[in-house]
């Protein structure tokens, strides 16, 4: 083994963890392949895409997601294989205030919604820095928000994760719901970026 556990790459540290749990007797590797595979079977962004282009179109179900985000996903037949397994948060994006996630323990993610996470948000500079400097990391992001906007910033976690749901662009007024959909990206649903 080289280096010390902090400096591995990810992968290897996950393959470490795995080949201790099935030493262990825990589980074997079919078994993590499975629950693996049930995790991401299903998962994109286009699903938390659904939930904010329904929210955009329905001024109800966008006041029932900022209540219970957990439900609202439930309304659109999301969720985990599992349920959600944690409390899903929406956080709206306004003039007044810009949301953006991160998981400065981990890499604490809303999978099934999201799709799988990208790896800067799982990178050690992300998690570091979005908390202190969040302004900052938007502009390496190419997003410059105006002075007035206020940024917060929301720390998931294992029981608790977001989705941002991103202010409706201008012009929009006419548009269906699939259309409104397919403006919204995965980063828009994390908050490094507008939509
Ligand atoms: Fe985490």
């Amino acid at each position: 083994m080289t280096g010390t556990h902090s400096e591995l790459p990810v992968a290897a540290r996950v393959r470490q963890l795995e080949e201790r749990v099935i030493a262990a007797g825990l589980a074997t590797d079919a078994e993590l392949d499975d629950v693996l595979a049930r995790l991401y079977d299903g998962a994109s962004p286009v699903n938390g895409a659904r939930m904010v282009a329904r929210a955009w179109a329905d001024e109800s179900y966008f006041r029932r997601l900022l209540a219970d985000g957990n439900a609202a996903a439930g309304e659109l037949g999301l969720g985990d294989p599992y349920g959600l397994g944690y409390r899903l948060k929406a956080v709206a994006n306004t003039p007044q205030q810009h949301n953006l996630v991160v998981c400065t323990l981990c890499s604490c993610y809303p999978v099934s919604l999201l799709g799988p996470s990208p790896s800067w948000y799982k990178s050690l500079a992300y998690r570091s820095r979005a908390v202190r400097k969040p302004r900052a990391v938007l502009a390496e992001f190419g997003l410059e928000l105006p002075a007035g906007t206020e940024i917060a910033v929301w720390d998931a976690s294992a029981e608790t994760r977001y989705l941002v749901v991103p202010a409706r662009p201008a012009g929009t007024g006419e548009m269906p719901e699939d259309d409104l959909a397919a403006l919204v990206t995965q980063r828009g649903l994390i908050g490094t970026a507008v939509v």
